[in-house]
């Protein structure tokens, strides 16, 4: 069994594909009982080494997800991935805050704080959550939210692992119907250049827009198109979630200092019926 990384084949005792919170409550049971280490996995995106023994739980079965558009809140199996619930958002005009990648697991991204395009002007993804379903090393299913069980509540955006198994989590969603966003790249030639410059911009960049820049090695393949081919490149990624003008406007200084080798950066509208209007998480605005 694989994780994403197939450089990682996991060899449990166990396996077991959790179907219902109360499959994760009879796994940690008999985990505790036969004294076996326990573990669990949705995509295997985030799995750091090959898991030996003890029982292993794969969420991929708690795979639903339910929008109530009247308290814009998504509740989400542990199985789910992040495109899942932009999807089912999107027909209401909401969307998740979420990470770069759609293919990434909703409870796992979230349980590492989630610190995703839109951080700047959204904060942290943990910061949306509501609270959870989950199962702990005693095998009870409880709930952990503001109001019960603060303590792991807290503990369980952003401590990561250990905490138990999270069956479902609430997340609130924001009334974001369009970003200006997406990456410019650049050239090897042009890297120490750009780098710099934004190296300046970030000390005093404007709070709505998140930028971040990577430095990707792309290899010699015959699917890639010729110019980035073999390349060393740096990309930066930009996202502002307001009007296309004022994105433009925005990301000008990076179109200007230096040639873009490839230019993906627009307005990414999901539902153009809707006006554009952006919204933080009240728990936060609470303070
Ligand atoms: C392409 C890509 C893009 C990414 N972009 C971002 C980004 O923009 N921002 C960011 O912050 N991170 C990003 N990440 C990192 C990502 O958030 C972590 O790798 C995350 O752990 C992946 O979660 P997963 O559920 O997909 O993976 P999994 O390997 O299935 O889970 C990772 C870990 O999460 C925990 N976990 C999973 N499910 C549960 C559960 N039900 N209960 C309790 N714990 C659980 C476990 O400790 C597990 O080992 C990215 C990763 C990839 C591969």
């Amino acid at each position: 069994m694989f994780a994403w990384n197939t450089a990682i084949t996991h060899s449990p005792d166990v396996v077991v594909g959790a179907a219902t919170a109360q499959d994760v409550v009879e796994s940690v049971r008999y985990a505790r009982s036969a004294g076996v280490p326990i573990c669990v996995q949705a995509t295997g995106h985030g799995a750091p080494r090959p898991i030996k023994a003890g029982v292993f739980v794969s969420t991929r079965r708690l795979d639903t997800v339910r929008i109530d558009p009247q308290t814009r809140v998504a509740t989400v199996g542990a199985g789910v991935k992040w495109g899942a619930v932009v999807a089912a958002a999107a027909e209401h005009g909401l969307a998740p805050i979420t990470g770069s990648s759609p293919g990434v697991g909703v409870v796992g991204f979230l349980a590492g704080g989630g610190l995703g395009p839109l951080a700047r002007s959204h904060g942290f993804s943990s910061d949306w959550v509501r609270g959870h379903q989950v199962v702990t090393g005693e095998g009870e299913l409880v709930t952990a939210s503001a109001g019960q069980n603060p303590d792991l509540f807290w503990a369980l955006r952003g401590g990561k692992t250990g905490l138990g198994i999270v069956t479902e989590v609430q997340v609130e969603l924001a009334e974001l119907v369009t970003v200006y966003g997406g990456n410019l790249t650049y050239a090897t030639a042009d890297i120490e250049t750009v780098l710099r410059d934004w190296v300046d911009y970030t000390a005093d960049a404007p709070d709505g827009v998140t930028t971040s820049v990577a430095i990707l090695r792309l290899p010699d393949l015959p699917q890639l198109p010729a110019p980035l081919r073999g390349q060393t490149l740096l990309t930066l990624r930009f996202a502002y979630p307001g009007s296309e003008a004022d994105g433009v406007a925005l990301a000008q200084r990076f179109r200007d200092v230096a040639p873009v080798l490839v230019d993906r950066l627009g307005q990414i509208r999901q539902a153009p019926s809707r006006p554009c209007t952006t919204t933080r998480p009240s728990r936060r605005r609470a303070g």
